[in-house]
């Protein structure tokens, strides 16, 4: 039950005096005010302009004709000199500015709504379409909707006033104690979630990467149940990647709908999940929360260079470590384990051998031209690679490498050369220099080609026996098994024998 409040209406004051004469920066005040009917925000904002051109984002507002652009009232724009400049609606997202104004400073107000957190909104029927959400207590917004502007790429800082009871979480740069945010891109500020209110935050760090929990409209969030597992999985994710640097996480979980879905940006995720996490359903929730938090690096800071090549092997580590995460951590059981890695091979089956799909003609890295058609090859097909990649870096170096090596060097590389990205046919090599072997066959047979991995092979030697038919897979610790076959079962899985 949506439920507002609060009677008083906060009125904040902002002072402009820095606005202007800030080289290449953009500034933007956004002041929020609740009243009993509802939230509103006011922005004033400083843009250097590089068109003639304003825009708005749709992101999550598909639902609307104008996109976020229906939620924004009250635009006025004026130059340096307090010239009110005419501006003109071109297009659902879009206004142009009459005037000479390229490449110099405009100040522009507006006023923006907040609908969805009216007491009687109601979500359009259908898949909900946004992550945008109100519970009484905490509001979860796109912030895509909140700036209008001219240039993704400018630096951008955001000041935020607020009422004195609420607190903001945010993945950007916090810049002061006083809702102070930014000096980033105003791409990575617009591609993300925030959620203003007054709500219960966790915050959990670790190597100082910083990460916010959220859980909003759950009766009983169950707190006690998903954050220890979520700080496992932080904890894992970092070690692989060996993170030192500086790094927010966003995470915000609140119901709607019949099932589970996601969303990820650039340093946040949104659960949209009917029931708050349980105990029922761990292997579920927590693999999927594992797996959008590990892309916080694989896709986020390791960036493709071409993005559809790339997608088997960005998917598939990603699942296949989330998957790991879980049963080193021993958030699942075993049996547990074995039931994720036998879907995967059920659908890698189901994809590849000849059981009358279409698909036996495609390789994964065709697969990623059309991710959704091809979501078994990207998701399953790319797990099942992955793992066979990291079994075949162990048994070539005696254990001493592993596919984590390969994923550290990639982020580092990245970290290192911020333009850098990677191509497959880089990650082919760095797994030949990481072994000392040639892996061109293995490119060419199972990345490029569409040979069915050799499986029984591949498990047996990592100290497990699958049995592959029609009616399904069944995997199982061997009994008999020699030292490095031991060795790399614990390494990988973190098994042990019973
Ligand atoms: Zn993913």
């Amino acid at each position: 039950m949506k439920n507002v409040n609060s009677v008083v209406i906060f009125m904040y004051l902002f002072s402009f005096s820095n606005l202007f004469g800030s080289n290449g920066k953009q500034t933007y005040n956004i002041e929020f005010t609740k009243s009993l009917k509802e939230i509103r925000a006011s922005v004033k904002a400083n843009i250097t302009m590089r068109n003639d051109t304003l825009y708005i984002g749709e992101y999550g507002a598909w639902h609307e004709k104008e996109g976020w652009a229906s939620y924004i009232s009250d635009i006025k724009v004026r130059n340096k000199n307090d010239k009110e400049l005419e501006l003109k609606k071109v297009d659902r997202l879009k206004w142009i500015i009459h005037e000479d104004i390229i490449d110099r400073e405009i100040y522009i107000e507006y006023k923006i709504s907040f609908p969805y957190a009216l007491p009687d909104f109601k979500w359009p029927s259908g898949p909900r379409s946004t992550a945008s959400f109100y519970d009484g207590k905490g509001m979860v917004i796109q912030s895509e909707s909140m700036f209008i502007y001219n240039s993704l790429e400018s630096n951008t800082y955001v000041n935020f006033a607020v009422p004195e009871t609420w607190k903001i979480s945010t993945p950007w740069n916090e810049l002061s104690n006083n809702h102070e945010y930014g000096n980033q891109s105003l791409k990575f500020l617009s591609k993300n979630v925030i959620v203003i209110g007054n709500y219960k935050e966790i915050l959990i760090e670790e190597s100082n990467f910083s990460s916010k929990l959220v859980l909003l409209g759950y009766k009983n969030p169950n707190l006690e149940i998903i954050e220890p597992i979520y700080r496992k999985i932080l904890k894992h994710h970092t070690q692989v990647f060996n993170n030192k640097e500086k790094g927010n996480y966003l995470m915000v979980w609140f119901p709607d709908g019949e099932w589970q879905t996601g969303e990820g940006y650039l340093g946040s995720y949104v659960v949209i999940k009917p029931q708050a996490p349980s105990e029922s359903h761990i292997p579920f929730w927590a693999n999927s929360m594992s797996h959008e938090i590990f892309h916080y690096w694989l896709g986020g800071k390791i960036d493709a260079q071409n993005w559809a090549e790339s997608q088997w092997f960005s998917e598939g580590t990603t699942e296949l470590f989330a998957n790991l995460s879980l049963i080193r951590n021993n958030i699942i059981s075993e049996q547990q384990f074995f039931n994720l890695l036998q879907k995967h091979l059920v659908l890698y089956q189901h994809f590849r051998y000849k059981w009358g799909t279409p698909y036996d003609i495609i390789s994964l890295i065709e697969a990623g031209s059309n991710k959704s058609e091809y979501n078994i090859a990207i998701y399953d097909a790319g797990t099942v690679t992955a793992l066979y990649m990291d079994i075949l870096i162990r048994t070539q170096t005696n254990n001493t490498k592993s596919l984590e090596d390969l994923l550290k060097t990639l982020y580092i590389e990245s970290m290192n050369d911020r333009g850098k990205k990677y191509t497959i046919e880089y990650v082919i090599k760095l797994c030949s220099f990481i072994t000392g072997e040639d892996w061109t066959d293995f490119y060419e047979k199972y990345i490029n080609g569409t040979e069915f991995l050799p499986i029984y092979e591949m498990f047996k030697k990592a100290g497990l026996d699958v049995i592959i038919s029609q009616s399904g897979v069944h995997i199982k610790k061997s009994k008999k098994i020699n030292p490095l076959q031991r060795r790399i079962r614990k390494s990988i899985f973190g098994l042990i024998d019973n």
